[in-house]
């Protein structure tokens, strides 16, 4: 992109493609480098040349990476950091103090209720849940008693459950509450909770942002000056700040992340109507069947339905089985890459939620259908299926 700009707002992609991406002024190369130096000559004591200082406080790498998340999720500011649990500590404290509560959805990553239930909780952090699919039951947790934070995932991890973020933010704002959706799931090119009413998002960016399972990374984005000016003293204050070469690399994953996204959910729709009609199946969570409760919803918040489809199995020891038994699909953590991951949460993203209202199903296996050919991927189902 050349620096002249222009007045017309831009696409998704070709945001995601320039946006902080300017070409190097020193040498004109087209892709910016990758600055690993920690710190800066200064002209006489405190004269800094663009800004920056040392390592912690900024670097040019993760500032382009920050101007390109603000530019995707349409926010004002973009903040990046170490991992997706550093950018949710971040703007929890940079917002909580002591005595005050967070109301939770009922399905979010392990991690994030670990964060609150056995990081916060101890510093005097309240924590309440409630199943956010269903607005009447938070205007009601809300009418018992006012909370800080409303932070909810939608898609929800691992049951995809849908939540309208519009309504959702009237019902938080009413009450004085800051609105936070993690939006790792549907990722800013399919949904974009800040234009529905949410005062910030929150990414794991070593999810689909990041997209090839090689970097861990985090984000924040919102419209909220002050709030912006908060969380980026406590990025600076505690320090976990994304190293220059994972700012680079997720970077260079979000240019892809519009046509990646388009091919995980056309693959996943093709798995889950695989999966509904397959007789060792019992239940197929997709937001993208017309089955779903949330369908309608997803439908009209979310561009697309994404890349994640969870499927209930007989029992659990089947579920072990069947997520043990893909060739393909790949048993381990995580999800989002360009390649198709199986998990079985009970035992492993949501080893932390095992005995909490936050408990998920057995019988549930999670799917990160990945961007390969599908009938490659349907074909693994069928046979792990078959070998039950
Ligand atoms: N939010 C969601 C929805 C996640 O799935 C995860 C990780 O799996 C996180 C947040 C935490 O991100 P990270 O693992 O990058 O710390």
């Amino acid at each position: 992109m050349s620096q002249s700009s222009s007045a017309t707002p831009r696409g998704f992609d070709t945001r995601a493609v320039h946006a902080g991406q300017e070409f190097d002024p020193t040498t004109g190369a087209v892709i910016p480098p990758v600055h690993f130096s920690t710190t800066y000559a200064q002209d006489g004591i405190g004269g800094l040349h663009a800004g920056y200082e040392y390592g912690r406080s900024g670097n040019p790498t993760r500032t382009a990476l920050e101007e390109q998340l603000a530019a995707i999720e349409g926010g004002a500011h973009g903040l990046s950091f170490a991992s997706g649990l550093a950018a949710e500590d971040a703007l929890l404290r940079a917002v909580l103090t002591p005595g005050d509560e967070v109301l939770l959805s009922n399905d979010v990553y392990g991690g994030t209720y670990r964060l609150l239930a056995r990081v916060l909780a101890p510093w005097g952090v309240g924590l309440r849940i409630v199943d956010m699919s269903d607005l009447s039951a938070v205007a009601a947790a809300l009418e018992e008693r006012p909370a800080r934070i409303v932070w909810v995932e939608t898609p929800s991890n691992p049951l995809l459950r849908i939540t309208d973020i519009a309504g959702l933010a009237r019902l938080g704002h009413q009450a004085g509450a800051l609105v936070v959706v993690d939006n790792t799931f549907a990722s800013p090119a399919l949904q974009n909770p800040l234009a529905l009413g949410a005062d910030v998002v929150v990414h794991s960016t070593t999810k689909y942002l990041g997209g090839h399972s090689d970097v861990v990374g985090g984000a924040l984005v919102t419209n909220d000056d002050a709030l912006a000016e908060q969380a980026k003293f406590l990025q600076f204050a505690a320090g976990a700040v994304s190293g220059p070469l994972d700012a680079w690399l997720t970077t260079r994953g979000i240019k892809t992340l519009g046509v990646r996204m388009q091919r995980h959910s056309e693959n996943a729709q093709a798995i889950a109507e695989f999966l509904s009609g397959h007789d060792r199946v019992a239940r197929v969570h997709y937001p993208g069947l017309t089955s779903h409760p949330g369908h309608d919803l997803a439908a009209a918040q979310m561009s697309r339905f994404g890349g994640i489809v969870s499927v209930e199995l007989a029992d659990g020891a089947t579920a072990r089985r069947f997520a043990e038994s893909t060739r393909l699909f790949q048993l381990a953590e995580s999800l989002g890459g360009v390649e198709s991951l199986m998990n079985y949460p009970d035992a492993m993203t949501h080893a932390s939620v095992r005995g909490t209202e936050l408990a998920v199903p057995e019988e549930l296996a999670r799917l990160s259908v990945g961007i390969e050919s599908v009938d490659d991927l349907i074909t693994d189902l069928d046979e792990a299926l078959a070998g039950l």
